[in-house]
């Protein structure tokens, strides 16, 4: 997703369940995944060119982070983390084929965008999952307005360019895939509630 949109959903997510001082970190350390650094050589940030097992690993590493530095001192780095989790999280809807699949269950009316489930098991444990594909250089050229439509006529159905649902521009399954990744990164939030110390949980939210 766009950057500001990464930052807004992350905002609307957290912002009763944890202190703001913990949010600004958490929603720097999301951005930061979107920059130059984050984007060659880490397709497992964003979910992108098929790398589904890795973006999951990614995020169970980052929450194996999260608890580690909630045992030492300070608390920066488990924000931080947490922070790095949720980008990956949010990528799943947008660059993945969840959204698609989710929907095709529904042939006809399907139902609103806040009331789909961001974690279907079947759905999201699916070998169908995949990502789209960067292709040089079409998808960079896709990234430059004037170039858009020029690429996108020559790029092909699995790529990132033709898949993503980046933006409000991509129609109306961009909704949904906002919906569940606002829904995932709660979901998120609530695993840790679960899985950490009243103690640690009190020093992560920082309320
Ligand atoms: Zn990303």
């Amino acid at each position: 997703m766009l950057v500001p949109i990464h930052e807004e959903m992350t905002r609307e997510a957290l912002s009763s369940r944890v202190s703001s001082r913990a949010l600004e970190v958490i929603i720097a350390a999301n951005r930061k995944q979107d920059a130059i650094s984050g984007q060659i050589g880490h397709d497992e940030f964003h979910f992108d060119n098929n790398a589904i097992d890795e973006g999951r690993r990614y995020i169970n590493e980052q929450r194996g982070f999260v608890i580690a530095s909630l045992l030492s001192p300070g608390v920066l780095s488990a924000w931080i983390a947490f922070g790095r989790l949720t980008h990956t999280a949010q990528d799943f809807y947008s660059h993945t084929n969840y959204i698609s699949m989710w929907l095709d269950q529904y042939p006809g009316t399907p139902p609103t965008p806040p009331e789909i489930d961001p974690v279907q098991k079947d759905l999201i444990e699916s070998p169908k999952i995949h990502s789209g594909k960067i292709y040089f250089p079409m998808d960079v050229l896709y990234f430059v307005p004037f170039l858009r439509k020029v690429s996108l006529a020559l790029l092909p159905h699995d790529s990132h360019g033709r898949m993503n649902l980046d933006s409000p521009k991509q129609g109306p399954r961009f909704a949904y895939a906002r919906a569940a990744a606002v829904k995932r990164t709660q979901y998120e939030f609530e695993i840790l509630e679960k899985i950490l110390t009243p103690e640690m949980f009190a020093k992560f939210t920082d309320m």
